[in-house]
């Protein structure tokens, strides 16, 4: 398959029917996608870097020279901006000092767009370190992944490359008092030969279970959209998709199908 990597730190802004005018923010190095998971659907390609601190990431000095570089382009230029968006080629979590970068980066939005909400796409598996919890828990659109209701449909899936465990996940999801947004991709298909779909039980009520139990304030879902790294996935049709975002909305939880 053909990989799509960032060039640079801060790119864009593209239009996201999710979020407006994002400006999206690359955290990763640019000539390979860094992640603690190797989802069969990632649209950056197979995780081929194993080792997760190996490389080295941008400075903290560096990474808000080049947000704030933008951001002062953009102004100039009078181009909206309605998100300032962490996603890029990994985990942006996965960058040591996200915390600090999450303090650089604030003052610098209510400085340029303060109308611009702060948002960040994460898989979520970096919430054991306090830091990272509580900088997501100071952004405006924490988006965080959960694709799975079993740890064997997570295992299959997101195909992690350092072990996660789905308690802990939902654990540190529920710490978040509501005030996220739940991400999730469905789709089936066959990985090593066997058969998959997240929709079907058991693990759709177990998904269900976790997110009545997180009880985010939004629950974003989608299916395939691009090229994926596993050849053998099927996508979900809207209609799909609604069936699944209405048992979301029957237990009082926004759901939006993508
Ligand atoms: S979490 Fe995101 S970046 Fe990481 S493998 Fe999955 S889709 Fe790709």
């Amino acid at each position: 398959m053909s990989t799509f990597l960032w060039e640079s730190i801060a790119f864009g802004p593209i239009h996201s029917r999710r979020l407006g005018h994002s400006l999206g923010i690359n955290l990763l190095p640019t000539d390979v996608k860094i992640c603690s998971f190797n989802c069969l659907y990632c649209e950056c390609g197979w995780t081929l870097e194993k080792r997760l601190t190996a490389r080295a990431f941008y400075p903290v000095e560096i990474v808000l020279q080049a947000i704030e570089h933008k951001l002062d382009a953009c102004k100039h230029l009078n181009v909206p901006v309605d998100s300032i968006t962490f996603s890029g080629n990994g985990e942006p979590t996965l960058h040591p000092c996200f915390d600090q970068i999450i303090d650089g980066l604030i003052p610098l939005r209510d400085l340029y767009y303060p109308n611009a909400a702060i948002s960040c796409l994460s898989n979520a598996t970096q919430l054991a370190r306090p830091e990272v919890r509580t900088a997501l828990q100071r952004i405006e659109n924490p988006l965080l992944k959960l694709d799975a209701g079993t740890q064997e449909m997570l295992d299959t899936i997101n195909y992690p490359i350092v072990p996660v465990d789905i308690e802990e996940v939902t654990g540190h999801l529920k710490s978040f008092n509501g005030n996220l947004v739940i991400q999730s991709m469905f789709l089936c298909g066959e990985k090593d030969g066997v058969p998959f779909d997240n929709s079907a039980e058991p693990n759709f009520t177990q998904w269900l279970r976790r997110i009545a139990d997180i009880h985010p304030r939004k629950v974003m879902i989608y299916s395939l959209d691009r090229e994926t790294p596993a050849l053998q996935l099927h996508k979900f049709d809207k209609g799909k998709l609604e069936t699944i975002a209405e048992k979301v909305r029957a237990i009082g939880i926004p759901t939006e199908t993508y």
